[in-house]
C-alpha cells in the first residue's frame, strides 16, 4: 500500500473516504480491489448484493485482511433507505454505479430501467449538492445512441469519415430511436440524469465527473445463466457468449452480428477511474469517454475470436458450427433496437488525465475466458449431467 503517493501535478494525495454505491457489481468489485490494494482510501461499499466483493470483506473476527479497517459493507437499496444520506455525509467522494444496465431489461422492463437510472439516482445527486460532496457518476456510451453515419446511404463514402461516427463528449449529438423502441429507455434516463448533474454543477456548484464506459469487460461481469444467475436471464454479450462456449452451444448472433463495438479491459478502465478519483482538479466538471478505440470488432468477429480463444484456454476443439443467427425480436423481444458503432474520441481523457488503454482484444479475452473456464466449467458440467443422471 502506497505512502508518499502524488497526483498528476506532483501534489501529495490525502487519504479520503469514498461512498461507493453499486460497489457489489462488476465495475464496483474491480474498483474496490484497486482502491484497497493500491491506495490508503476508505470505502463505504453500498449495494444490495455482496457476492462479487466477498473476498474483500472480513470474515467475522478473523482479522486477516490487510485492508479490514478500510472497507465497510452496507447492504441497502438506495430506492428507499434513509441511511443513504448519512453515508453520503460521512464521505468525501461519492461514486454512483448503481443501475439496471443489461440491454435485455431495457425493452422488457422499461419502467424499472427508467426508475433505476433516473429516479433512484436523483437523491444521490441532491444529497451531494446539498452537502457539497464531490460526485463521480457512471453514465454510458449508449447516451450517444446511433451514429450520424448510419443514416447515410449504405454506399456513401462519408461512412468512412470519422466525422460521421467518432463519438465526442462535447460535440456529438444523442440520437435515439422512436419511443416504441423501448431499448432507448436506458440511454434516455442516463441522458436526463447527466443533464441534471451538469445543471447542478452550473447552477449550484456541484463538483462532478461523469464517466461514459464503452463496453468494459473482464472477470465477474454479469452472470452465467443457471449457474450464478437465473436460467432464463440474458446477460451482456461477454457472459452470453461465455455461457454458450462453456455449454458447447453455438453463439447466437443477433440480427447477423453486424453491430460494431469497441471493448476495453476492465483493469485498464479502472486505472482511468483511479486517476479521476485522485485528480479532482483535472476531473471535475468533465464528462469522460472511457474505452479502447483500437479494439473495434463486429459482434460476429467477437464471436469468432472468443471461439478461438476459448478453444485455446480450454483445450477443447471448436464446434463445427460455432455461431447461429437469431433475430433481435426472438432474442430480446419487441422494442429492441441497437447502437450501430461505438468509437470513443479520447482527446479529453488524454488531455486531462493522460490515460490510454493498453490491453489488446485478444489478450483481454484470453485472461477473461481463462477466468470463465476456471470458475464455471466444472459447475456447468455438473448442471448438464444432472438431468441425464435423473
Ligand atoms: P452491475 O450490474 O454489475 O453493477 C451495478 C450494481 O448496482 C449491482 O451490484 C446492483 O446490485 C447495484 N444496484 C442496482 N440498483 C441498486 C439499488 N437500488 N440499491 C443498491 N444497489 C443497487 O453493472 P456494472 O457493469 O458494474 O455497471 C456499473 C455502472 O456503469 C452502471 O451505472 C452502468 O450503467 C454503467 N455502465 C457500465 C458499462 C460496462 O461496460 N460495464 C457500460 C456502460 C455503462
Ligand atoms: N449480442 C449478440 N448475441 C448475444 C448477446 C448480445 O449478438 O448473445 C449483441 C447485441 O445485440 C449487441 C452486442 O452484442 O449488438 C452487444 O450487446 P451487450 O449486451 O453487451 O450490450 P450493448 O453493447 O448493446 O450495450
Amino acid at each position: 500500500m502506497a505512502s508518499g503517493r502524488v497526483d498528476l501535478d506532483g501534489n501529495p494525495i490525502k487519504p479520503i473516504t469514498i461512498c461507493m454505491i453499486g460497489a457489489g457489481g462488476f465495475i464496483g468489485s474491480h474498483l474496490c480491489e484497486k482502491i484497497l490494494a493500491e491506495t490508503p482510501h476508505k470505502v463505504l461499499a453500498v449495494d444490495v448484493y455482496s457476492d462479487k466483493i466477498k473476498h474483500l470483506l472480513e470474515p467475522s473476527g478473523s482479522g486477516s485482511l490487510p485492508w479490514a479497517d478500510r472497507i465497510q459493507f452496507h447492504r441497502l437499496n438506495i430506492k428507499n433507505d434513509p441511511r443513504l444520506e448519512g453515508l453520503i455525509k460521512m464521505a468525501d467522494l461519492i461514486i454512483n454505479l448503481a443501475a439496471i444496465c443489461t440491454p435485455a431489461d431495457y425493452n422488457t422492463r422499461p419502467l424499472d430501467t427508467i426508475y433505476s437510472n433516473f429516479i433512484d439516482a436523483l437523491p444521490v445527486v441532491k444529497y451531494c449538492s446539498e452537502n457539497s460532496k464531490r460526485l463521480i457518476h457512471f453514465s454510458t456510451c449508449e447516451i450517444y445512441g446511433k451514429t450520424i453515419g448510419c443514416f447515410l446511404p449504405k454506399d456513401s463514402p462519408l461512412r468512412q469519415d470519422p466525422a460521421y461516427f467518432v463519438l465526442k463528449e462535447d460535440a456529438s449529438p444523442c440520437i435515439f430511436g422512436p419511443i416504441e423502441k423501448q431499448r432507448w429507455s436506458y440511454a434516455c434516463a442516463k441522458q436526463l440524469i447527466e443533464r441534471l448533474i451538469y445543471a447542478e454543477g452550473a447552477e449550484n456548484g456541484l463538483e462532478f465527473t461523469i464517466v461514459r464506459p464503452f463496453n468494459w469487460i473482464g472477470p465477474r461481469m454479469d452472470f452465467i445463466p443457471g449457474i450464478d444467475g437465473p436460467s432464463e436471464g440474458v446477460p451482456r454479450v461477454l457472459a452470453c457468449f461465455s455461457n454458450n462456449l462453456l455449454r458447447r452451444e453455438p453463439l447466437k448472433l443477433v440480427d447477423g452480428g453486424q453491430s460494431q463495438r469497441t471493448f476495453v479491459y476492465i483493469k485498464d478502465a479502472i486505472e482511468a477511474v483511479l486517476l479521476m478519483i485522485e485528480n479532482p482538479a483535472r476531473a471535475n466538471g468533465h464528462i469522460f469517454n472511457v474505452g479502447n478505440p483500437n479494439n473495434e470488432v463486429t459482434v460476429r468477429q467477437l464471436a469468432e475470436m472468443m471461439t478461438q480463444v476459448y478453444s485455446k484456454v480450454s483445450a477443447e476443439p471448436p464446434l463445427d458450427t460455432p455461431t447461429i443467427d437469431v433475430s433481435s425480436k426472438e432474442f430480446y423481444g419487441e422494442g429492441y433496437d441497437d447502437s450501430d458503432k461505438r468509437i470513443p474520441d479520447m482527446t479529453i481523457i488524454n488531455r486531462q488525465l493522460g490515460w490510454n488503454p493498453k490491453t489488446s482484444l485478444w489478450d483481454l479475452l484470453e485472461s477473461t475466458l481463462t477466468y470463465q473456464h476456471r470458475t464455471y466449467a466444472e459447475a456447468i458440467k455438473k448442471a448438464i449431467s444432472k438431468p441425464a443422471a435423473n
